[in-house]
């Protein structure tokens, strides 16, 4: 994309959105966190995008995110998200970026991740992803899976558990998904934890109306990405 001034354009455009769909839901727009979603593109548009005022990047790809951190070492106060599927042979990649992992759906990948941590004396901040649709392709753990993951992620020393994330079945109409947005909250406040990350380009507005407290955003900060080539 042509760099910094559709960029900024965008960012103001997408904090519009976020302020409507707080004013709506009576709710205080800081209270939702944009989290700009950066995959398959530069490191040049993330340094746009950091000069722009943005500091949460999302990627979902270890490779990736560890190249890219590795790059961007030198911006201060950035800070990186994991949303991809992680496997346990990458989570040294992850390490490197230093980044939360907002996927966590099994508890031998809670584990692995756990383990690294306290290795390395510090502590790794997670979410769970829950499948709230319950959709066959994608990634997360069931809703009925939910409750024992929350009690052995909260037993492990070297996870926080911070809350729960979700990717909601696309709907024609977004607002159709706002169902699963309030199934995850529900269950987010069932056990008790704060962070909800949920909703994306085409479907923020009812994620905040449902009281989503972090909106991942790639398409309508950094326009269309390349078709995915890995496969
Ligand atoms: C790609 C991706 C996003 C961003 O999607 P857009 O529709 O481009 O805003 C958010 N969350 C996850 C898990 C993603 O993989």
């Amino acid at each position: 994309m042509a760099l910094n001034l559709d960029l900024a354009e965008n960012l103001d455009r997408v904090r519009e959105r976020i302020e409507r769909a707080c004013d709506r839901a009576g709710r205080d727009p800081s209270s939702v966190e944009l989290v700009a979603v950066s995959k398959a593109h530069s490191e040049q548009l993330i340094r746009a995008a950091y000069d722009a005022g943005l500091r949460v990047f999302g990627e979902n790809y270890a490779q990736e995110l560890a190249e890219k951190a590795d790059a961007l070492r030198d911006l201060k106060g950035l800070r990186w998200r994991f949303i991809g599927h992680l496997q346990r042979n990458k989570i040294k990649l992850v390490e490197r970026a230093r980044a939360t992992v907002d996927t966590v759906d099994s508890i031998r990948l809670a584990e692995a991740l756990s383990a690294r941590a306290e290795a390395g004396g510090y502590s790794t901040e997670a979410l769970i992803q829950v499948n709230v649709g319950e959709e066959a392709q994608k990634s997360g753990c069931t809703p009925k899976e939910l409750p024992s993951l929350v009690e052995g992620v909260q037993q492990l020393p070297g996870l926080a558990l911070r809350g729960l994330m979700t990717v909601a079945p696309h709907f024609d109409d977004p607002k159709d998904a706002r169902p699963c947005f309030a199934a995850l909250r529900r269950l987010a406040e069932h056990h008790g934890l704060e962070t909800l990350s949920m909703g994306m380009t085409h479907d923020l507005e009812p994620a905040v109306a449902e009281g989503a407290t972090m909106v991942r955003i790639g398409t309508a900060l950094f326009g269309e990405r390349e078709p995915d080539r890995r496969g």
